[in-house]
C-alpha cells in the first residue's frame, strides 16, 4: 500500500488561492503552486513548513502571489516554464504596487522579488526532472501560454495535477491532453456549468465592435493583462484587420515576453503580426489619441482601475459608445457593479454609465462538459477536485455517478487528503 499525502494551505473548495503540499515516504515533500485571491479582502494561503522545491503551473497571481514569501522565508527553488518565469517579475511587482494602492497586507517585500526572481529553475514540456524521489514533468495545460499540468512519477505512483486547465483550441495556445494516471488532481472552477460555444462568442464579439463603429462609437473592451487581452487581439486582427485598435496597460509588456517564448504560443508569427498591428499606447497623448479608435482593449479586466477607468470616464458621455466585458466579473468588482446597477466607482465616485453593455463568453477554462470528459480519459484510480465554487463542486462530483469508477475527494483546505493506494494495481 502507497500513501500519498496532500495539505492544502489554499485552493479548496474555493477558487484561486492555490498551494498544495504533496508528501510520500521516500520522497522529499513537494509544494505545488502559492498565490493569494486578489478579492476584497484579498485571501492567501496558510504558511507553509520549509519546502525545498515548489513547482509553479502558471503565472496567474491566484498561482504565484505568494512565492516571494517562500523564497524569503525558506529559501524555496521554484520550478516551471521558461514563459512563466520570464513574467513572474511583473506579476510580482504588479501585485506589490496594488497591496501599496488598496493598503492590504503582504509578508513579502520587494527585497523577495529580487530573491525569488534569482530562485527560478526553468523546464520546457515534456522534458521530465528529478525533485527527489519524484520525477517531475511539465505538460502543455492550454489555459494561457507557458501554463503547465504537472505529472509526478514515484515508486508505485502516478499523479497528474492539472493547474488550470482547457482543454478546447483558444486563440494562442493548444487545448491540454489527458494522460493516465492513478491520482488527478483537477481543477473545476466551471464545475457549475458549461460554456457557450466559443468560436461563436467570438464571432458575436466582432458583430457587435463592427455595429458599434458603423453609429460612431467605441468600443471599451476592458481585459485581464496575462491572457484575455492577447486573445482579444488575435480574435480582432484575423477575423477583422480593418479595425482600428488600440491597445493600453500591463497587457502590452506581456506580449513583448510570449512574443520572446514562441514555441508556446499556437501562431507564434500570427500572435507577432496582430500584436504589431494594434497601436500600442505609450503614454498620455497616445491616450487622446486612442479615444478616436475603435477599439481599445485595455486593464483592468473587471473594470476595478487602471486604463479603463480613464478612457470609460471620458466614453461615458456618447451613448455611441459600448463597454464590452469579455471575462468574470467577480463580486465587489467596478464591472459587477456596472451589469447589477449601471454604476461603478470611477475615481472613488459611484458613477451612473448608461452605455451598452454587452458580456462575451471567452474563457480559459474547461466547462463542465470537458472537465467530465477530461476527468474520465485520464482513468484515474483517485480523483481529487480543487479550484472549485464550494458551491457547484458537490452536485459536479455527483455527475460522475452513483459508482463511479474512481474515488473521489473534495479536500478541506488546513486538513490532510490521505490516499492509499494498491500497489497491486499500480505500474501503469
Ligand atoms: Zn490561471
Amino acid at each position: 500500500m502507497e500513501k500519498i499525502w496532500f495539505h492544502f494551505h489554499g485552493g479548496a473548495r474555493e477558487v484561486g488561492n492555490v498551494g498544495c503540499t504533496i508528501e510520500k515516504e521516500g520522497c522529499e515533500a513537494l509544494l505545488i503552486d502559492y498565490g493569494l485571491a486578489a478579492s476584497k479582502p484579498p485571501r492567501y494561503p496558510s504558511p507553509t513548513p520549509p519546502v525545498k522545491n515548489a513547482v509553479i503551473t502558471h503565472a496567474h497571481i491566484d498561482h504565484i502571489g505568494m512565492a516571494p514569501w517562500l523564497v524569503g522565508q525558506h529559501g524555496t527553488k521554484l520550478h516551471s516554464t521558461p514563459l512563466v518565469s520570464a513574467l513572474s517579475e511583473i506579476m510580482w511587482r504588479d501585485t506589490y504596487k496594488v497591496s501599496s494602492i488598496e493598503g492590504y497586507p503582504l509578508t513579502w517585500d520587494k527585497r523577495d522579488i529580487e530573491d525569488s526572481l534569482e530562485s527560478w529553475i526553468p523546464h520546457d514540456h515534456g522534458d521530465p526532472f528529478d525533485l527527489d524521489g519524484w520525477i517531475c514533468t511539465l505538460h502543455g495545460a492550454g489555459h494561457v501560454p507557458g501554463a503547465s499540468m504537472i505529472e509526478l512519477e514515484a515508486p508505485g505512483v502516478k499523479i497528474l495535477w492539472t493547474g488550470d486547465i482547457d482543454t478546447r483550441m483558444s486563440p494562442n495556445v493548444i487545448g491540454a491532453k489527458p494522460s493516465k494516471c492513478d491520482i488527478l488532481v483537477m481543477e473545476a472552477t466551471y464545475a457549475g456549468r458549461d460554456h457557450l460555444d466559443r468560436v461563436a462568442e467570438e464571432d458575436r464579439l466582432v458583430e457587435r465592435i463592427q455595429e458599434v463603429r458603423g453609429r460612431g462609437g467605441v468600443a471599451l473592451i476592458p481585459s485581464f493583462a496575462s491572457g484575455r487581452g492577447q486573445d482579444i487581439i488575435k480574435i480582432l486582427h484575423d477575423k477583422d484587420p480593418s479595425l482600428n485598435v488600440h491597445y493600453d496597460g500591463m497587457g502590452t509588456r506581456i506580449s513583448k515576453i510570449w512574443t520572446d517564448h514562441p514555441a508556446y504560443l499556437r501562431d507564434p508569427t500570427g500572435f507577432e503580426r496582430a500584436i504589431r498591428w494594434t497601436k500600442r499606447v505609450r503614454g498620455k497623448s497616445d491616450r487622446f489619441k486612442a479615444l478616436e479608435a475603435d477599439v481599445i482593449v485595455t486593464t483592468s479586466g473587471m473594470l476595478d482601475g487602471g486604463p479603463a477607468i480613464w478612457y470609460l470616464n471620458r466614453l461615458r458621455h456618447d451613448s455611441a459608445n459600448a463597454i464590452l466585458l469579455t471575462g468574470y466579473q467577480a463580486p465587489g468588482s467596478g464591472g459587477r457593479s456596472l451589469l447589477d446597477t449601471g454604476a461603478l466607482p470611477i475615481y472613488k465616485r459611484m458613477t451612473k454609465v448608461e452605455l451598452e453593455v454587452d458580456q462575451f463568453d471567452l474563457s480559459n477554462h474547461a466547462g463542465r462538459s470537458e472537465l467530465l470528459d477530461f476527468a474520465m480519459a485520464c482513468e484515474p484510480r483517485h480523483l481529487i477536485l480543487f479550484h472549485t465554487p464550494d458551491e457547484d463542486v458537490d452536485e459536479f462530483s455527483a455527475l460522475f455517478g452513483k459508482n463511479p469508477p474512481f474515488e473521489i475527494s473534495i479536500p478541506i483546505n488546513g486538513r490532510d487528503l490521505v490516499v492509499e493506494l494498491d500497489t497491486q494495481e499500480a505500474n501503469r
